[in-house]
């Protein structure tokens, strides 16, 4: 009989545990992470965009849970992580929202608004499937009239 049988088991099990390391859904593809990635670093020097995409790419960027404070207006108006200066102050100044120099920005901050129109289109397009399920829903009805009939055999 083998005493040994622990050796061939244990090599096995820790051969595959490490394929998955890299990969950034490790941790559930969170709608963060999700956004994050289609995210437009608008507003931005090259640089500073460069930085922001690169830790979007390694999964290093953390997005802001809520606003921060504008070094420029000192109002809590910088929604983008890693952003010191607000979109409307950067458009004003000219400045890139994430160091705060006079660089030449690569995509202008306008941009970030059609974005948001866009997710309220979205939202309605979502109302309006909601109007056409509830045709579907009222099948249900029949199917409660069916229970009581049971109900009734059962009395008998
Ligand atoms: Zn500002
Ligand atoms: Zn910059």
């Amino acid at each position: 009989m083998s005493s040994q049988k622990g050796n061939v088991s244990r090599s096995r099990g820790q051969k595959h545990q490490n394929i998955t390391a890299f990969k950034n859904d490790k941790y559930g593809a969170t709608v963060q992470i999700k956004n994050a990635k289609s995210k437009i670093h608008n507003g931005l020097c090259q640089h500073c965009k460069d930085v922001l995409e690169w830790k979007v790419k390694y999964s290093k960027y953390k997005p802001l849970t809520q606003p921060k404070k504008c070094v420029k207006c000192s109002q809590k108006t910088v929604k983008d992580a890693y952003h010191i200066v607000c979109k409307p102050c950067s458009l004003q100044l000219e400045i890139c929202c994430k160091c705060g120099k006079k660089e030449d920005i690569v995509i202008p901050v306008n941009s970030q608004l059609d974005d948001e129109q866009e997710e309220e289109e979205d939202k309605q397009m979502k109302k309006t499937h909601r109007g056409q399920r509830k045709d579907l829903d009222s099948d249900d009805d029949f199917d409660d009239d069916s229970d009581i009939d049971d109900l009734d055999g059962e009395d008998d």
